[in-house]
Order: structure tokens, then C-alpha cells, then sequence
């Protein structure tokens, strides 16, 4: 097991910060009888970050600032307070006040935008109590707490390139060259992640019933079962973006888009400005653009923003670190 890095903040005040992510791959099984998919997908974990300021307090208390701060719950329901509490309970701190934080988030991550803001700060909030209350807990140790706070998690925790499986949370580390560098375009409004899935059963049902479903291989609900990509692996191996571009893919997107049709004039008006792959990131709203390198992901931001199909666009890239302690001093 790989312990995490101790880095003592001034006491009883310690920040951590956790990346957006996207999809690089998203393949969506059949429902299941238990309400779930199985998920293949490729997480990419990219340089836009939230951060958590956790700090010893009698109760339990979550303050957001930042963007889509007024939409994120403020009490039990908010993924950060509910990692505070779990890892309390893993760790023994049983009583209200051995147990109590002081939770301050810091967004940059849009809220309910497929890029698993939420998830990451349930992964810094881990990292950060975990230092806060010297619970010495490895990061495999973190991972399976988080787990069951949210599927996407573990890999906030992890960070870097990384193939999951089942709901997402089974991770294996993708050998990924290079890195890639991306436009971000955020939508005007959130997509509820279970909304979507349910936009992309009834697709798959609709089109079963048009005969879409007949071949074997596809299960009675309309879709097969989730492959990963090889030629994607092979391409990000290789470090080429214009290699990945084409390869980029995402069930979730034809449902997406039936939700919020005007994603398709987003994506449509990257590929037009030279976008080497352009896709809606996990549940969406966010459209995620491949560029080839620094200088053609600025023009390509310039170009989106300029063609007037989203709120707002930011640049990043990937890999990016999984949630991590930030140096006394160095938070924002
Ligand atoms: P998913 O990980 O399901 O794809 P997402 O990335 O699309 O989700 P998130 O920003 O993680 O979206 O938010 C999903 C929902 O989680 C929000 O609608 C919000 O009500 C709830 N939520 C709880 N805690 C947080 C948090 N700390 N930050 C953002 N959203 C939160």
C-alpha cells in the first residue's frame, strides 16, 4: 500500500485540492437490475482544481465560495461533509466533537458539469482530515471510503490517467506519454447525472424497439456490454493527440445532447476551429476539446468563446494530480 505524504499545515489548519476530470472513454453497459450500469470508461484527470480548507471545530460546519458555490448542498448531503464523517468513523472518532470540522470549499469546478467536482472534494476532504486528525490512513485505505461516498472518488484520489471499471471505482493506473491539452466549454446550466443516464436507457429502448437491439451481442436493454478501447490505450501510449482526438468517446452523449441540444453547436463550433476531438464529458453539460498543443488550445479558446456556444471556456491539461495536500501559505 503507498502511504500518503504527510505535510503538516499551521495547527489545526490543513488545505487540500483535488482536479476536475473527464472522460476520455465512457462505455455504458445495460441497466442492471440493481439501477446501476456497468461502466468501462478512461478517466483523465485535468489542471482545474477545488480546493478544501479543513480545521478543528466542535461541530461539523461547510462553507463554499467560488463558482456554483449557492447550488452545492450546505449540510449532511454535501460529498465533502459526508467524507469528513465517514473517514471519522473509519478512523475512531466516534464523539460529536472529536469528529467535529470546519469545512471551507473553494470551487473553480462547475457544480452538476460531468467533471466530478463534487467527488473531488469528497477526495481532498479525505486527504486533508486524514492530516488534519493524523490518521496515518494509506491512500488504498482512502480509496475504499471513498468508494462508497461516490463512484468517481477514487480516482479524484488518485489523479493522473486511469481505466475504471464496474461503476468506475475499480481503477488500474493507464501508461499515458505526454500531455494533452484541452479547452474546457461550460454549459449555462448543470445536467443531473442520473437524469442523463436515464435519457440514455430510454435512447437505448427506443431503438431496440426499432429492431436496433435485435443483434446478439447487445443485451435486451439495448446496448452491449462495455469494451475498452485498445486503439485508445495504443494512442495514449504513443502521446500523439492527433492520434487520441478521433478516438474519444462517450455513450452519454446522445443523451446529453437530447437534454441540452444547443451542446451540439459547441461541439460543432470546436471541431470547425480545429479541435483534434471534441466530446461532452461524462454526464455533460461541459464539452471537452483535444487541442495540439498550448498555443492551438489559446486560439481554440479565443475561436469558442468568440462563436458565443457556451458560459465560459478555460484551458487545462491532463495528466493532472489526484488530491493532494497544499503548502501552509500556497492555497488560494
Ligand atoms: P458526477 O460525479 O455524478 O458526474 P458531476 O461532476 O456532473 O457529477 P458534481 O459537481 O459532482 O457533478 O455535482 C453533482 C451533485 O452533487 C450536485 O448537483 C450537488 O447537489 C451535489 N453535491 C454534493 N456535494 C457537492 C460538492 N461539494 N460540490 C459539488 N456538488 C456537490
Amino acid at each position: 500500500m503507498t502511504a500518503v505524504t504527510p505535510l503538516r499545515g499551521p495547527a489545526g489548519v490543513v488545505t487540500a485540492r483535488a482536479s476536475a476530470k473527464v472522460n476520455l472513454q465512457l462505455s455504458v453497459g445495460p441497466l442492471r437490475a440493481d439501477g446501476f450500469h456497468d461502466l468501462v470508461t478512461v478517466f483523465h484527470a485535468v489542471s482545474l482544481f477545488d480546493e478544501v480548507t479543513v480545521s478543528s471545530a466542535d461541530r461539523t460546519s461547510v462553507a463554499v465560495t467560488g463558482e456554483g458555490g449557492p447550488a452545492v448542498p450546505l449540510g449532511p448531503a454535501n460529498l465533502a461533509v459526508r467524507a469528513a464523517v465517514a473517514l471519522a468513523r473509519a478512523i475512531g472518532r466516534r464523539s460529536r466533537s472529536a469528529a467535529g470540522v470546519r469545512i471551507e470549499i473553494r470551487k473553480r469546478i462547475p457544480v452538476a458539469a460531468g467533471l466530478a467536482g463534487g467527488s473531488g472534494d469528497a477526495a481532498a476532504a479525505l486527504v486533508a482530515c486524514n492530516e488534519l486528525w493524523h490518521g496515518g490512513l494509506s491512500l488504498a485505505e482512502l480509496s475504499e471510503i471513498g468508494a462508497l461516498i461516490g463512484s468517481d472518488v477514487p480516482f479524484s484520489l488518485a489523479g493522473g490517467t486511469a481505466v475504471g471499471l464496474h461503476r468506475g471505482e475499480q481503477l488500474t493506473t493507464a501508461l499515458v506519454a505526454g500531455s494533452y491539452h484541452w479547452v474546457l466549454a461550460f454549459g449555462a446550466t448543470g445536467l443531473s447525472t442520473p437524469d442523463v443516464y436515464a435519457a440514455c436507457d430510454r435512447l437505448r429502448a427506443a431503438r431496440g424497439s426499432e429492431g436496433g437491439a435485435a443483434a446478439p451481442e447487445l443485451g435486451a436493454r439495448g446496448a452491449a456490454a462495455p469494451q475498452l478501447s485498445t486503439e485508445l490505450m495504443a494512442a495514449l501510449r504513443s502521446g500523439d493527440p492527433a492520434a487520441v482526438g478521433p478516438l474519444l468517446s462517450n455513450d452519454l452523449q446522445p443523451a446529453a445532447l437530447s437534454l441540452q441540444p444547443l451542446l451540439r453547436r459547441a461541439l460543432a463550433a470546436g471541431k470547425d476551429h480545429g479541435a483534434l476531438g471534441a466530446i461532452v464529458s461524462g454526464s455533460g453539460p461541459t464539452c471537452a476539446f483535444l487541442a495540439a498543443d498550448a498555443d492551438a488550445a489559446s486560439d481554440l479558446a479565443v475561436a469558442i468563446t468568440g462563436a458565443g456556444v457556451c458560459r465560459a471556456v478555460v484551458q487545462v491539461t491532463g495528466p493532472a494530480p489526484g488530491a493532494s495536500l497544499v503548502e501552509p501559505g500556497t492555497a488560494s
